[in-house]
Parts: C-alpha cells; structure tokens; sequence
C-alpha cells in the first residue's frame, strides 16, 4: 500500500480544509402559515405552494 512520504504541512492541509465548510440552509416563511420552510418547495405544515392547497395534510 502507498504510504506518504512526508508529513503533510500545517499551511497545505488548511488550505486543502479552505474549501470544507458548509453553507447554511436557505429558510424561507411560508405566506399561508408562517412556518419556515425550504425554498421552491410545499409546505410541511399546511401543504401549499405558490397560493394553491397541493397536498393534504393530517394532523
Ligand atoms: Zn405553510
């Protein structure tokens, strides 16, 4: 198996790590309830997008 000849700096690994972060979600309120929501997509608590009713939704 291939082993790394040398240690791998400190500078090369952070700035391999430069690109790891992660990006938050994207919440939106939904008009009709409020509820944060994720963008472009029905509702979890009442089912609606775009001002029309889609899914139903039992409590
Ligand atoms: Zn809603």
């Amino acid at each position: 198996m291939a082993v790394p000849k040398r240690r791998t700096s400190r500078s090369k690994r952070n700035k391999r790590r430069s690109h790891d972060a992660l990006t938050p979600v994207n919440v939106v309120e939904c008009p009709q309830c409020g509820e944060s929501t994720l963008p472009h997509r029905v509702c979890r608590r009442c089912g609606s997008y775009r001002g029309r009713q889609l899914v139903e939704v039992n409590e």
